[in-house]
């Protein structure tokens, strides 16, 4: 089970969506990333490592 993390991306740019990316992550790969907020539970696949099950 992943979830959808509100991660600091690319802090200079004006756009929420660079700056603030929401990721899906699984548990293993949001170590990697500096998370500013914790979402909801879903069933997309990690975005870094793709795992789905
Ligand atoms: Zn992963």
């Amino acid at each position: 089970m992943r979830k959808f993390y509100t991660t600091e991306g690319n802090r200079s740019s004006k756009k929420q969506k660079e700056a603030y990316p929401v990721l899906a992550l699984c548990e293993n790969c949001v170590g990697q990333y500096t998370v500013i907020s914790e979402g909801e539970r879903t069933y997309d696949e990690c975005v870094k490592c793709g795992a789905d099950d």
